[in-house]
This record gives structure tokens, C-alpha cells and sequence, in this order.
């Protein structure tokens, strides 16, 4: 049976590492987070970045703009808190109204000031394995990787999923370790060759968004298993393995909910203090 990989008791340990630098700081750090017209799902995530924010001593300062705010007018809003001292760091809320693009508009922020690590900029630094700023989910599956203890050098590591937040960036990282990675995505699964690249994976990660999609015998026995995936299913909330399956033939797995998701934030706010820590030096 696999041990878990929970993301709790990790994002924990992580967290007192950030309190430990954010007492360092000269100023107390500060994160905008510009959330455009109210909506229930970004408001869920406003209310655990604001705790989290809290916990660590992070003034956390919202911004609600309204709902008909154009894309000319949220790039001039985004333009003041790239001059505006006072902010370290700005993550901009989705889901945000069909006429605004996320990926134009997110150009736009300063990449000392780009937490969520996508700005070219922090991409380019990633490729060349220098960056600071490191999208979150892909830097909260990478620490659930390494808790499990697996030396990932020379391993097989097969990413589903090939997003610009998820398993793109988690491929470079990996590769920075010497993993052999393979990333897999629509593609693989519609040439019917999903199952046989996640039956060769020592380490298998998955990011699509679909339950059950990785079936529980595909896994390797002693394979280190980390679910990215959020699926409601019966008013329950799973990941894209199926999770009792899958657990018999891990060494290790992360659980959902409970695994990923409770690091994300947690990485959101280590990339503040970066940031913080680089401006105020
Ligand atoms: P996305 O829609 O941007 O990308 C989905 C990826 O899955 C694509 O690469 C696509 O090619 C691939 N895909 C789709 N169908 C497939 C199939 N049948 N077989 C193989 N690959 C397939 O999604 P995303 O934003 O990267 O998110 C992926 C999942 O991760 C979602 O469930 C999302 O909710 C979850 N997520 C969780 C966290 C967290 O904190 N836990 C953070 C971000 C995303």
C-alpha cells in the first residue's frame, strides 16, 4: 500500500521557512491581488490566499474592479502597481470576463513583481534552469516529488498534461534534475499510447482535468504517483488517477483533495518573498 504524500504537513514546513524570511525583510511584504467582477470560485481562492498571507505576516491587499472593466483598463491598472513601491508582488484572480485575455494581459505585469512566474521573462529564466519565480503548481508538485525521497536522476519520469502552469514548466524543472521526461498530453491519448508511457513511469505526475483517466493497474509498482487533477464527481472532489487502484501499486501518492492544492498557495507566497527579498535588496 503507497504512503501518502500529503500536502498539508509539507506546506507547513515550507511555511515556516517563509515566516523565518519574512521576519528578515526591511518592510513587511505586500501582495495585490486584482480580482475583476465577483465570482464565487475566485473568491474561494481570494479567502485561502488572504489566510495564508495573514498566517505569514504578508499584508495581503485586494482589489475588486468592476465587472465591465476593459483590457485597456486593467493593463493601466497593473501598470501602477508595477511602479508602485509599496507592492512586491501581483497575482491577477481567474476566472476574469470573456473580453479580457489573461495571457495578453499578463505581459503586462513587471517580472519582479510576477509571483505566478509567467511572464516570458521568468519562463526564459526557467529554461535556463535561473529562475526564482517559479509557476506555482508546477514548484508544489516538484516539493511533494523530492518529499518522497526519490533521487530523480537518470529516472523515467512520464508528465500528463503539457499546460503553460502545470507540465510544461514541471518538464523543465524535472529535466534540471536529469529525469528522462516524457510529456504526454491529447495527442498521446488520441494515438492510443497514453497507457504504455504511464506504465513505464518511476514517477508519474498528472494534470488534464479528467476523473479516472489514468486507470489504477497502468502504475507501476513502486512508482511515486503525484495527481494534479480537481474533478467534482458526485459532489466529491477527486484527481484524474483512480486513486484506490492506483494506491495498491505506488510507493508513494498524493491524495486529492489534500495533496497539491494545499501547496500551491503556499508556493505563491514563498515566490512573494523572493520577490520581496530582490526588490529590497
Ligand atoms: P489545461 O486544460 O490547461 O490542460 C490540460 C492538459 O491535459 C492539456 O495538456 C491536454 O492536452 C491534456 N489532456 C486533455 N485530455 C487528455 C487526455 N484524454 N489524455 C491525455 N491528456 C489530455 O489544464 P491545467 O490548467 O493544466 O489543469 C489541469 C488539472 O489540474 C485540472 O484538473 C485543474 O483543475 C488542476 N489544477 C490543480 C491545481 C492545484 O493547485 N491542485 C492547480 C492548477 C490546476
Amino acid at each position: 500500500m503507497a504512503q501518502l504524500l500529503e500536502g498539508k504537513p509539507l506546506a507547513e514546513k515550507i511555511k515556516e521557512e517563509i515566516k523565518k524570511q519574512v521576519v528578515s525583510l526591511k518592510v513587511k511584504p505586500v501582495l495585490a491581488s486584482i480580482m475583476v467582477g465577483e465570482n464565487a470560485g475566485a473568491a474561494s481562492y481570494v479567502k485561502s490566499q488572504a489566510k495564508a498571507a495573514e498566517n505569514l505576516g504578508i499584508e495581503y491587499r485586494l482589489q475588486t474592479l468592476p465587472q465591465d472593466t476593459t483590457e485597456n483598463a486593467l493593463i493601466d491598472f497593473i501598470r501602477k502597481l508595477n511602479v508602485d513601491q509599496s507592492v512586491n508582488g501581483m497575482i491577477i484572480q481567474m476566472p476574469l470576463p470573456a473580453a479580457i485575455d489573461y495571457k495578453k494581459i499578463s505581459q503586462f505585469i513587471s517580472p519582479e513583481k510576477d509571483i505566478e512566474g509567467m511572464h516570458p521573462q521568468n519562463i526564459g529564466k526557467l529554461l535556463f534552469g535561473k529562475a526564482k519565480l517559479i509557476p506555482c503548481t508546477a514548484a508544489a508538485a516538484m516539493e511533494l516529488i523530492n518529499s518522497s525521497g526519490i533521487d530523480l536522476y537518470g529516472k523515467e519520469v512520464v508528465v500528463v498534461g503539457h499546460s503553460e502552469i502545470v507540465g510544461k514548466p514541471l518538464a523543465l524543472l524535472l529535466l534540471d534534475k536529469f529525469a528522462t521526461v516524457t510529456v504526454s498530453h491529447i495527442g498521446t491519448s488520441k494515438a492510443g499510447k497514453l497507457e504504455e508511457h504511464v506504465r513505464r513511469a518511476e514517477v508519474l505526475v498528472v494534470a488534464v482535468g479528467k476523473a479516472g483517466l489514468i486507470k489504477g493497474d497502468w502504475i507501476k509498482e513502486g512508482a511515486v504517483v503525484i495527481d494534479v487533477g480537481i474533478n467534482r464527481v458526485a459532489e466529491k472532489i477527486v484527481g484524474d488517477v483512480e486513486f484506490e487502484a492506483a494506491e495498491k501499486r505506488a510507493a508513494f501518492i498524493t491524495p486529492v483533495p489534500g495533496g497539491v492544492g494545499p501547496l500551491t498557495v503556499t508556493m505563491l507566497m514563498r515566490n512573494l518573498v523572493e520577490a520581496a527579498k530582490a526588490q529590497q535588496q
